[in-house]
């Protein structure tokens, strides 16, 4: 029996790791279960799954939720990051799913780490921010880095064994491998015309064709930048150079990455766009579990296409790749900028073109400094926040 704390249960990564957990009773006990501000949501999950600890935002929904389970479970309810962090790190936890939303997960998600637990990461951001430190802190505590995020899954599913015990440390090309290969849909306005996209809204904006998800990384996907937050999470967790990492575009997301060998083999993983998927690939490994995901069809998959990026279609993916190999400092910054454009997006103060001019401008602001402990990653982070605000605040539509 695995315990499990599930940080950020709400969400879409969330509900689907607990519908996986509930095929599987015998094989997980839930530890705890964190949520920012969903108390009916949290509620019925608690009163379903019977966690030891409830972990919210703030006091008031944690009264909120306390009153809501009175009498009904026993769950403690606790609120706030150093509960967060407890319930990650608890002696009691075998495994944590990171799968917080943004900035939020960094303390959480290096809590486990440093706890050396089984991380299962769906919070790419919290890679993204801190990198290298993230990564040492990982081989300090000896803790198992599984990939969730369905790219980072496919590759490490498609690497050998060996290089799968060496996350963030493997050499690619001592396992023969030449490049990693990440698929991404292009997202809801693949086909629009490109003097079109300042038209459009959130609602359109978290549309996706292929994969339902929560509203952030649904809006990430339509800039694409999500599929620069993951370049940068492949680059550290496979340890890759900039030449031995390229990106695609599947419209139809059946493949969801690849590896090239260097003997001229490819290797892809394929399935059902369903996090299940990739979820159960975690919780489970190194053995397969049921995830509730049928196979593919296919007698009714006629044709899988690829193509290459448009920059002036996904500006923020060209931000993304420079700001990977210019460092730290970069990656920082634009993930900061980014979380604030895109809420600023969502509540109608910016174009959706705009969310790329947001985060170069407070990439231009930005001195190059090394970035290597937690207190200047805060201080990039915050003065990103600040900048993209002013922006904002400057040319924003209302
Ligand atoms: P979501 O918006 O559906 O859920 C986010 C969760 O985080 C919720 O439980 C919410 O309560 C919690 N949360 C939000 N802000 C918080 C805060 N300040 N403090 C504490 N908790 C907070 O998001 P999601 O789509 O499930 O994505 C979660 C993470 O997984 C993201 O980093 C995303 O990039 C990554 N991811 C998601 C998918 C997907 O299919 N949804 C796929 C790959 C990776
Ligand atoms: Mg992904």
């Amino acid at each position: 029996m695995r315990s499990i704390t599930i940080l950020g249960a709400t969400g879409s990564i969330g509900q689907n790791t607990l519908d996986v957990v509930s095929r599987h009773p015998g094989d997980f006990s839930v530890y705890a279960l964190t949520a920012n501000s969903q108390v009916g949501a949290m509620a019925e999950l608690c009163l379903t799954y019977k966690p030891q600890f409830a972990v919210m935002g703030s006091k008031k929904v944690a009264d909120e939720l306390e009153s809501a389970l009175s009498g009904k479970v026993s769950t403690q309810v606790l609120y706030g990051e150093k509960a967060l962090i407890d319930v990650s790190q608890s002696n009691e936890v075998d495994t944590v799913m990171a799968a917080i939303v943004g900035s939020a997960g960094l303390k959480p998600t290096l809590a486990a780490i440093d706890a050396g637990k089984t991380v299962l990461l769906a919070n790419k951001e919290a890679l993204v921010m801190s990198g290298q430190l993230f990564i040492d802190h990982a081989n300090r505590s000896g803790a198992k880095i599984l990939p969730v995020d369905s790219e980072h899954n496919a590759i490490f599913q498609c690497l050998p064994k060996e290089a799968q015990e060496q996350v963030g440390s493997m050499q690619l090309s001592e396992h023969g491998v030449d490049y990693l290969l990440l698929t991404g849909s292009g997202g809801p306005f693949r086909d629009l015309p490109v003097h079109e996209l300042d038209k459009q809204t959130p609602k359109a904006a978290c549309n996706h064709p292929n994969w339902s998800m929560g509203q952030k990384i649904s809006v990430d996907s339509a800039t694409m930048l999500n599929k620069g937050l993951e370049y940068i999470e492949a680059r550290w967790l496979f340890n890759c150079s900039e030449s031995e990492l390229k990106v695609v575009i599947h419209p139809q997301s059946v493949i969801h990455s690849m590896v090239q060998f260097t003997d001229g083999s490819v290797l892809a993983q394929m399935g059902q766009p369903d996090m299940r998927t990739p979820i159960a690939h975690t919780l489970g490994y190194p053995e397969r579990l049921r995830s509730g995901v049928g196979g593919l069809d296919f007698s009714t998959l006629n044709e899988l296409t690829f193509k290459q990026p448009d920059y002036a279609r996904y500006p923020c993916l060209k931000l993304a790749i420079q700001a990977c190999w210019d460092g730290q400092w970069a990656t920082t910054t634009l993930n900061a900028a980014n979380e604030v454009a895109v809420q600023a997006f969502l509540e109608g103060h910016i174009l959706f073109t705009d969310i790329a001019k947001v985060c170069d401008y407070s990439l231009q602001k930005t001195e190059s400094v090394v970035a290597d402990n937690l207190d200047v990653l805060a201080q990039l982070d915050a003065q990103s926040r600040r900048q993209a605000s002013k922006w904002i605040k400057e040319y924003g539509v209302c």
